[in-house]
């Protein structure tokens, strides 16, 4: 089951405390193929400048990801640069240039149509609505957004989340489209709106799972040593998708399963900077780090013996 994804493409430059990595490899589209061409094929729609090191991303290629998607264009590519903070939980965007992204139509080639996972990468919502309308009959549809076309492009995305089945967001993003500071409020509000399963992220504590009644929560895997967060929710986002595409389900325990691949593939990509973990990550390390979350998560209630019920 192959996933078609529209995000951006682009060249970050990203200060930590630890380091820094000047125009690398970025961008939605990009930490999203890398983590979910693990689990199935991908199919990419985006756009780049002159500029754009195309031959980078041949590893992605070797990995079953069909770049052709991405058209070349005279201009700059989409350039995001960002510091973050000691903890890493919050950064600051220094600066956006949306570069050929500006006036992007995106033109998905026929034989992406048909696929039956998208994945909205979080770029312009009207560009994510653009793309919906040039699919056949898609099985399922996620999206990501972020607060920069939350402020700037309500109404699009509004009206996007009319025909979306899973929204991931962060919880600031989450508080701030619902407009509630509450999440589990925040969850339903979203619900309200279309998507039938929310997912929010809360970058090292984990992710929340919201589904008809159903709430379920996977921490963040503990790690010694993050160098970069930038990508760990897209590379989230192909763990989530590229297990329920592989499975070809979508009932809650799979949800719930893929939210723990999620987890594990969004904790690989804080370990170097820019997609470069996913260069020599295989099926067997996620694997593995699934299994640990089990471990780590699976205890005995001893209720009997504390309240002799
Ligand atoms: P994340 O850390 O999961 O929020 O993703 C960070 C990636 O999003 C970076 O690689 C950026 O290139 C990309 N990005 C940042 N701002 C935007 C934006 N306004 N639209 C699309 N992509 C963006």
């Amino acid at each position: 089951m192959s996933i078609l994804c529209v995000g951006s493409v682009a060249l970050d430059s990203v200060e930590t405390p630890f380091g820094e990595a000047t125009r690398v490899l970025g961008g939605s589209a990009n930490f999203f193929a890398a983590s979910a061409s693990l689990f199935t094929s991908v199919q990419v729609v985006g756009v780049v400048g002159e500029d754009y090191p195309l031959e980078k991303l041949d590893f992605l290629r070797e990995r079953g990801v069909d770049l052709s998607g991405i058209e070349e264009r005279p201009g700059e590519s989409f350039f995001w640069a960002g510091r973050y903070h000691y903890d890493l939980n919050s950064r600051d965007t220094l600066e956006t240039r949306l570069g050929v992204f500006a006036d992007f139509k995106p033109r998905i080639p026929e034989s992406f149509r048909s696929a039956r996972h998208i994945f909205l990468g979080n770029i312009d919502p009207t560009l994510q609505l653009d793309v919906l309308n040039q699919v056949d009959d898609p099985g399922v549809v996620a999206a990501d957004t972020m607060n920069y076309w939350i402020e700037g492009a309500r109404t699009e995305l509004l009206q996007l989340l009319e025909r979306v089945d899973i929204l991931l967001v962060n919880d600031a993003e989450a508080r701030q489209l619902a407009d509630e500071p509450n999440l589990l409020k925040a969850a339903e509000w979203i619900r309200g709106r279309g998507p039938s399963v929310v997912v929010i992220k809360k970058g090292e504590h984990g992710a929340m799972l919201f589904d008809g009644d159903a709430v379920f929560f996977a921490p963040g895997y503990p790690l010694e040593q993050v160098f970069d967060p930038t990508g760990a929710g897209d590379a989230f986002a192909g763990g989530f998708l590229g297990y329920l595409a592989r499975r070809d389900r979508m009932d809650h325990e799979t949800l719930r399963r893929a939210v723990v691949f999620g987890s594990a593939t969004g904790s690989f990509a804080v370990e170097d900077f820019s997609i470069d973990r996913f260069r020599s990550l295989d099926m067997q390390q996620v694997v593995k780090r699934v299994r640990e979350f089990r471990e780590m998560t699976s205890f005995e209630a001893p209720v009997r013996e504390v309240l002799g019920v």
